[in-house]
């Protein structure tokens, strides 16, 4: 299968490589390939591809680059704040989370609520939106970190982090924020919110898998997960992911660039849509805040299916899109998010997530347009036995 024979409405899941940002890495995966530690020129140019990387993800994000540091996914952006911020101070072992976090942030919690550690996990609301006062009230003083989101994978629901930040300065603990769904989709400023912690990962931004980002503010004390090589100023030991890292910061200028697009075009497009789907299958309803939410997110809900027979009769015409987030595919579960804004099994079940990218056309969303509600319609016959 290639891309020009199908849909790809999966961009929440990961994203298309930017021909622009290959182009950028073919030198480190060819000739140029010193050693980013080595003393001499062949690797202080490939240590010096690095720094203008740093400072291109600085630009996106509005942080110092010294700030900026690389790491292998979204996961390990994610473990390594979390990890860091129980190590710090004994005095401090609790941590704040909500039910909605992608399975890198919840199943890590999991984890540490076996091993003793004290959780506190914060409800949404139907649109899936938290509760800020529950918020402020959950942080105690032995909360070592609050662990919130940016944008939600599933639903596209935007948490509000620049008060949530504020929230949490005045009461003294450490904040982290994934914002692997956030980043090159919507303006994210580090010079306004006070953040201490930040993730993000290359292959949700039009970039190779295999290499993220954790942000940890200048003033915060740091204990690297990692631990080796004097590499990413000790902050995290190994040797980096050259050609990857060169790519991200490719992927973050060319983000940049088009956040004003993403704001527009993409959205202009996730709406129409959206709009079309709502309006072609009878009892279509929308998952998650309509108004804060990712402009390429649509997360539907059609009563009477199963997400998961939809996935493959789509497949079969060629869209790809997703039931739920990707990691649970394939399980039973229903979506943790959709069941914690307070929706039954049943319409978690037959919710879908569609989200799309700059690389996705009008032609394809009027093709979109044309499939979906046929099968939807095809199998809700199938299902009444008609
Ligand atoms: C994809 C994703 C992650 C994990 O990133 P990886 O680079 O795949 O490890 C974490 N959080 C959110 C919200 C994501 O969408």
């Amino acid at each position: 299968m290639t891309a020009s024979n199908f849909i790809y409405l999966d961009n929440n899941a990961t994203t298309q490589v930017d021909p622009a940002v290959v182009e950028e890495m073919m030198p480190y995966l060819t000739e140029l390939y010193g050693n980013p530690s080595s003393g001499y020129r062949f690797g202080t140019q490939v240590n010096k591809a690095i720094e203008t990387a740093r400072e291109r993800v600085a630009l996106l994000l509005g942080c110092e680059p010294s700030e900026v540091i690389f790491t292998s996914c979204g996961t390990e952006s994610t473990n390594s704040a979390i990890q860091s911020a129980l190590l710090m101070d004994r005095d401090r072992q609790h941590i704040v989370t909500t039910r909605v976090e992608h399975s890198a942030t919840l199943k890590h919690c999991e984890t540490l609520a076996k091993r003793g550690y004290e959780i506190t996990w914060l409800g949404v609301d139907s649109e899936g939106q938290l509760d800020l006062a529950e918020l402020e009230k959950s942080i105690r003083s032995d909360t070592a970190l609050v662990t919130v989101m940016c944008a939600n994978n599933e639903t596209g629901v935007l948490f509000p982090v620049d008060e949530i930040a504020e929230i949490i300065r005045k009461k003294g603990a450490l904040f982290h924020t994934d914002a692997v769904q956030a980043i090159g989709k919507i303006p994210v400023d580090l010079a306004e919110a006070k953040v201490n912690f930040l993730s993000l990962s290359g292959h949700k931004l039009h970039c190779p898998k295999g290499v993220g980002v954790l942000y940890v503010n200048k003033r915060t004390r740091f204990h690297p997960m990692l631990i080796g090589g004097s590499q990413e100023g000790g902050k995290r030991a190994g040797t980096q992911n050259v050609a990857s890292i060169v790519g991200l910061g490719k992927a973050c200028e060319i983000a940049g660039e088009n956040l004003d697009h993403e704001a527009v075009e993409v959205r202009a497009l996730r709406d129409e849509f959206e709009q079309g789907i709502l309006a072609a299958v009878e009892g279509a309803q929308l998952n998650g805040d309509p108004i804060h939410r990712l402009p390429n997110t649509s997360n539907l809900a059609f009563s009477g299916i199963d997400s998961e027979a939809v996935l493959l009769l789509l497949d079969q015409h060629g869209i790809c899109c997703s039931s739920g987030s990707a990691c649970t595919t394939g399980s039973v579960h229903a979506s943790h998010v959709l069941k914690a804004m307070g929706f039954s099994d049943e319409r978690a079940r037959s919710s879908l997530r569609f989200s799309l990218s700059r690389f996705n056309t009008r032609e394809q969303v009027r093709q979109a347009l044309e499939i979906v509600p046929n099968v939807i319609q095809k199998l809700r016959r199938v299902s009444h036995g008609g």
